[in-house]
């Protein structure tokens, strides 16, 4: 086994050991990332010096903590080599939100999550690839290209957290942290067989975010299995007065959850997760994951939530019209791009039109219509009525169940080039991601197994700050089947 391939808690326990050190894994993880990054182009911009140096100092601090016989006591993450999404703040690191219009961008500031990764050690190898502001489901409306699937070179990792998907299952690094506004750390998980985790809304601050819909945006990890996404999630999860839609609420110790029985959890399957436009192929597999779970001691219920196929066009009135507002303050005045003109509405308008790609120009146009002054109260309005409808939804249907289960995403990986040709379509696959995060309930993608030698997701849903059990389950789900340990054979 190389050492890019190790999990995080198993490089944790290496290093303990003084088996490895810091900056050996860091080298590995930097030669892979050369060897395979040519063909899958998960990441914006690389940080090896940034990366080293991190390295040299987890390295220092585990030979002090070893002196003092204190290395049990160092974080979890201290020395794992970490990709960051493009649209998290990283200090002194180049943060474009795959976006002409922040091509040079460098923030004076962490992202609180970055900060917390940092203090426990974590080794920033490289900013990912991601769609233009996170719009999108395949990293296809990124500036800088598509990122490839390790699983299938010709099709897409996903999106928006794309690049992180791709670097994950092409082991170019061990951890990773993205954003998931309808499903985007959940659905490449689901892509590139995965773990992700979106916490409930609050949970994890989005200080440091770039804002895309601020009442839908929540910080996740994504890793190669679920115990590494219980350290990640214990590490960044937590208040934080920097982001006054983070709640202070003490964080339960999930590593405890790892290994507790599942016997008797209610999991409920709602019969529209399996209805029309779901592919039966992904539909075959995850009843096959669903049974699993029963074996395991869990019963299962079927549910209803009618509602769900409402949550697409209330989800895209809702996350375009807090997006055009979000997006105002690139106007070329205060920092990145900036075009050439005569007048300052010439340079507003010639800026926005070069600097921003088709989608997020689509987003921006249907948010501002959407919030204009005739239309508020058609389109905004009753979206936030219907909003208020399907969290209660999930709050009467979590009377009955503890967890609601199902597919992550109702299609396979499709093939690069095809969200392009068909926007409307693409939008359709976001029905079984984008109801979770209206609610702010949190979920969880899990590997589930293969169509075609293409990855398929568990989804494992839960109540507000029920994280615990989404752990518990997935960690049991996990070592009942093993489908996360395969790796892709084309790299
Ligand atoms: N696919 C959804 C969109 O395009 C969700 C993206 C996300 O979660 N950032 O808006």
């Amino acid at each position: 086994m190389e050492l890019y391939q190790l999990t995080a808690h198993e490089a944790r326990d290496l290093l303990r050991r003084g088996d490895i050190s810091a900056t050996e894994l860091t080298r590995a993880v930097l030669q892979r990332i050369t060897a395979v990054e040519p063909r899958v182009k998960a990441y914006i911009t690389l940080t090896p010096e940034v990366a080293l140096a991190q390295a040299a100092e987890a390295d220092k601090r585990f030979a002090e903590a070893r002196r003092a016989g204190t290395v049990d006591q160092l974080p979890d993450l201290l020395g794992i080599p970490l990709a960051v999404k493009d649209v998290i703040s990283t200090a002194g690191i180049r943060t474009t939100c795959a976006s002409k219009i922040l091509d040079d961008y460098v923030p004076p500031y962490d992202a609180t999550a970055v900060v917390r990764l940092r203090e426990q050690g974590a080794v920033i190898v490289g900013k990912t690839n991601t769609d233009e502001f996170a719009m999108g489901w395949s990293t296809e409306n990124s500036a800088f290209g598509p990122s490839h699937n390790p699983w299938d070179l010709s099709r897409v990792p996903g999106g928006s957290s794309g690049g992180n998907a791709a670097a994950l299952a092409a082991d170019a690094t061990i951890i990773a942290i993205g954003s998931d506004t309808g499903g985007s750390v959940r659905q490449p998980a689901a892509f590139c067989n995965l773990v992700a985790l979106r916490p409930t809304y609050g949970r994890v601050s989005r200080f440091g975010l770039v804002a895309f819909a601020s009442s839908l945006d929540q910080i996740g990890p994504m890793t190669k299995d679920v115990t590494d996404a219980a350290l990640v999630y214990q590490a960044i999860a937590g208040h934080d007065p920097k982001d006054s839609t983070s709640v202070n609420r003490p964080v339960e110790d999930v590593m405890s959850e790892l290994g507790r029985e599942v016997k008797g959890l209610r999991v409920g399957v709602p019969k529209e997760y399996f209805g029309e436009g779901i592919d039966p192929n992904v539909a075959r597999v995850v009843r096959q994951a669903l049974s699993v779970l029963e074996d395991l001691g869990a019963h299962l219920e079927e549910i209803s939530l009618p509602l769900t196929q409402h949550s697409i066009p209330v989800y895209y009135i809702i996350a375009p019209a807090e997006a055009s507002a979000n997006l105002a303050r690139y106007d070329g005045v205060r920092y990145g791009y900036r075009a050439e003109a005569s007048t300052l509405w010439e340079q507003y308008k010639r800026t926005r039109g070069q600097g921003f790609g088709p989608e997020v120009k689509r987003r921006i146009i249907l948010g501002t219509y959407a919030l204009s002054a005739g239309y508020y109260d058609a389109y905004y309005l009753r979206a936030q009525k219907v909003r208020t409808l399907i969290r209660r939804e999930y709050e009467k249907a979590f009377e009955q169940v503890d967890v609601i289960a199902g597919p992550v995403t109702p299609v396979l990986p499709w093939p690069i080039g095809w969200a392009m040709e068909n926007p409307v379509q693409a939008y359709l696959t976001d029905l079984l991601t984008i109801s979770q995060a209206i609610a702010g309930v949190p979920a969880m993608a899990v590997p589930a197994g293969f169509w075609d030698d293409l990855p398929v997701g568990l989804q494992l849903v839960g109540r507000p700050f029920d994280e615990p059990t989404l752990f518990r389950l997935a960690y049991a789900y996990e070592q009942a089947t093993g489908w996360g340990k395969r790796r892709p054979a084309t790299l």
